[in-house]
């Protein structure tokens, strides 16, 4: 069985480790960083058994916030105030 030689920077000076893509993870997630920063995160989470799983469940976990703030949010209650202030200004006659 070969041992598995560890090299820091096998891809050059933008490889992150793990401490550094999970605190970048949120920003990520956001898409707030650069091209370059977002480019090495994903390819660490494409290879890191360590970091995707985690990368995953929050990533999970933006789509369920997402959703549930679609789902509260009222889209009936805002035509009425459109339509309210519409009214208010003569725009329509309802
Ligand atoms: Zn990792």
């Amino acid at each position: 069985m070969k041992l598995f030689r560890r090299h820091k920077h096998p891809h050059g000076p933008e490889m992150l480790d793990c401490e550094a893509v999970m605190q970048q993870l949120w920003d990520y997630l956001d898409e707030e960083l650069s091209p370059d920063r977002m480019a090495a995160i994903q390819s660490h989470l494409a290879m890191c058994a360590r970091c995707y799983p985690q990368y995953e469940f929050e990533r999970s976990f933006l789509t369920a916030l997402d959703r549930a703030q679609q789902e509260h949010s009222d889209p009936a209650g805002l035509r009425d105030r459109v339509a309210g202030a519409l009214r208010a200004e003569g725009m329509v006659e309802i």
